[in-house]
């Protein structure tokens, strides 16, 4: 099934894009959490990091080379951090896998 995300790589909803490959895009977060919060996301639409298969795994790759790329093209790649939520029990709230990329402020260590 769709989500926003969905709309966003069709174009029917739009983004302040930061990176696009063939594979995967690159947008800010509407509600960002860090001075820099990107979202890394596949274009094909896989719901969540649970559900990545085995014939995904160079598609992950891409996402992590992105991530890679982005950090050094603002200058963050000494300090950020790449989290993913999976499930609505961990703060996932669009099932569209993504990866969040955040840097820019102190991040501190508590993760939960
Ligand atoms: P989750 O909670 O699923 O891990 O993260 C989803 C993220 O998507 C949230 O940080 C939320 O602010 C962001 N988001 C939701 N809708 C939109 C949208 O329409 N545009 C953008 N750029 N970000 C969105």
């Amino acid at each position: 099934m769709s989500t926003i995300f969905g709309k966003i790589i069709r174009g029917e909803v739009p983004c302040k894009k930061e990176f696009e490959s063939e594979t995967v895009l690159a947008f800010h977060d509407i509600v960002p959490q860090a001075p820099i919060h990107i979202l890394i996301i596949p274009k094909k639409e896989i719901p969540d990091l649970q559900s990545v298969e085995p014939g995904d795994y160079p598609l992950i790759g891409e996402m992590v080379k992105a991530a890679q790329h982005i950090a050094k093209k603002l200058g963050v790649e000494k300090a950020y951090r790449l989290v993913t939520n999976t499930g609505s029990k961990a703060g996932q709230g669009v099932f569209h896998l993504h990866f969040h990329l955040l840097a820019g402020r102190e991040l501190s260590n508590a993760l939960g």
